[in-house]
């Protein structure tokens, strides 16, 4: 039950602060930031014993208990792609950061009272990620009458939820929200029957020897699919220069980061990337913001953006275009206060900036499958004829008939939206896919058993 709200406290430059602000509002979670450093609430709370020794982001709840941040917050692991596509190692300290991380995210969502823990051990179709893609796949899975698990990690509507308006969707002549559209398909999905799990994460998956699949999820749980939609999407790639990491939630964030804009009025903010999620952010973030600059390093907007969004962002005084250029630099203090550009004739500018939003290309999100589910050179996963293609079946594929369009290199396993390699990552192409996927999952579980 959601009723009371749970008070977040922390310090700007906590690593994970602006992550976990983002994960209670996406979910419509009441909750009330606490800067620990500057609220003057604080004041009030200094005689609570060891509040200096608490590790933050810390979660305080109406019954008066805590819940403490994990030592290092890891949102992600990268599970780099090698020419191949099979993963290169993960640091054992990434795993044990990843994990504590996930923990620490499900923990909080089960005690705001989101659903993390699956009602049965086993269904027909479980989908991991709840994107476009994951949720439509769930709407058509439950409608076709299988029963149906979404698993999802941080909050439905996957990165289309944190878009502004998606101007190129059918049926919205005028544009929808992200949140609008990712609230309008969940409310659909659960009204058909899927059951979507929310803050809970898959840890592992792999396939049994009765031809069916384990998930083991954040929290514990481990659930049995008869099929699978993997739908995780892809995740933002990292920009290496000195004082990005260090303000990372302190000013800098990767993604448009939606929650953030309202709290930037007045102030001077930078965002990184020339295509259209960049784009779009520029022009969302100078609707609070007294400056946007958009820092690229081709030398021209239109090589990676659509023509509206260029002309619009032409036509806004508060934004301007810095072409061939890179961040070379962030600095501050508490948090971020400039960024230093370089130019293509390697002139180096320092910029006054109180926020850096870093949208510069994708990594697909694998972790979990990446040892047993083919990829492609990044690490995207390979599905129908390019499972097979190259002289690969013997090694890839191990069934008489050829792999269905969509169908990874596991029977049963199906690919939908951005993490597929090829995909058009856009959200009509995603919710296509996810369409698709159910269908081919009700042929595949018709055929039984796989031999
Ligand atoms: C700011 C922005 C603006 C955009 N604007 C447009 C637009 O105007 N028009 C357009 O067509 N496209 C737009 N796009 C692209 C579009 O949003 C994507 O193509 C689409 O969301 C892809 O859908 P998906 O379901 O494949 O993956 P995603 O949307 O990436 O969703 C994947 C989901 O999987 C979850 N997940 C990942 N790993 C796990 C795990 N281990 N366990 C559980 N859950 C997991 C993630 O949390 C995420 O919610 C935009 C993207 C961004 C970022």
């Amino acid at each position: 039950m959601r009723h009371s709200t749970t008070y977040l406290l922390g310090r700007a430059t906590t690593p994970g602060a602006a992550e976990i602000r983002q994960f209670l509002s996406r979910n419509g979670v009441p909750f009330q930031w606490v800067d620990v450093e500057h609220d003057p609430l604080v004041g009030l709370l200094q005689g609570v014993p060891h509040l200096e020794d608490r590790r933050y982001p810390l979660a305080l709840f109406s019954d008066g208990s805590t819940l403490e941040g994990p030592e290092r917050f890891m949102r992600t692991r990268y599970v780099r792609a090698t020419p191949t596509g099979a993963p290169s190692p993960v640091p054992p300290e990434d795993e044990r950061a990843y994990a504590e991380t996930a923990a620490f995210k499900q923990q909080l969502a089960e005690r705001v009272g989101l659903p993390t823990r699956p009602a049965r051990e086993s269904y027909d179709v479980v989908v991991v990620g709840a994107g476009p893609a994951g949720l439509t796949a769930a709407l058509y899975g439950a409608s076709e009458g299988h029963s149906t698990l979404v698993v999802e990690a941080i909050a439905p509507g996957g990165q289309a939820g944190t878009s502004a308006r998606i101007e190129n969707y059918p049926g919205f002549p005028d544009g929808v929200s992200g949140a609008e559209l990712a609230e309008s398909i969940y409310a659909q999905a659960v009204r058909l029957g899927a059951e979507v799990l929310i803050g809970a994460e898959l840890l592992t998956a792999a396939p049994t020897d009765h031809g069916t699949f384990q998930v083991e999820l954040t929290g514990g749980s481990v659930i049995e699919g008869r099929s699978s939609v993997a739908a995780t999407g892809v995740h933002y790639r990292r920009l290496e220069a000195p004082g990005v990491d260090e303000f990372l939630g302190a000013g800098v964030h990767y993604g448009s980061a939606p929650g953030e804009a309202v709290r930037l009025k007045g102030s001077d903010v930078v965002v990184v990337g020339g295509g259209n999620s960049a784009g779009q952010a520029a022009l969302h973030l100078a609707d609070h913001a007294r400056t946007v600059t958009v820092v690229i390093r081709a030398p021209s907007l239109d090589r990676g953006m659509s023509t509206y969004l260029v002309e619009r962002i032409a036509r806004n005084p508060r934004i301007a275009v810095r072409t061939s250029s890179q961040v070379a630099e962030v600095r501050g203090d508490s948090s971020m206060r400039s960024a230093t550009l370089r130019s293509g004739d390697e002139r180096t500018e320092e910029l006054a900036a109180d926020a850096m939003f870093l949208l510069i290309g994708a990594q697909p999100v694998t972790a979990g499958v990446e040892g047993w589910l083919r990829r492609d050179s990044h690490g995207f996963l390979l599905t129908g004829q390019d499972v097979v293609a190259d002289g690969s079946r013997e090694a890839w594929w191990r069934l008489d008939r050829d792999p269905y369009p969509l169908e990874s290199s596991q029977p049963g396993v199906f690919v939908a939206g951005d993490l597929r390699h090829g995909s058009i990552k856009r959200v009509a192409s995603a919710v296509g896919e996810g369409a698709m996927a159910i269908s081919l999952i009700r042929q595949y579980l018709a055929l039984g058993r796989p031999g």
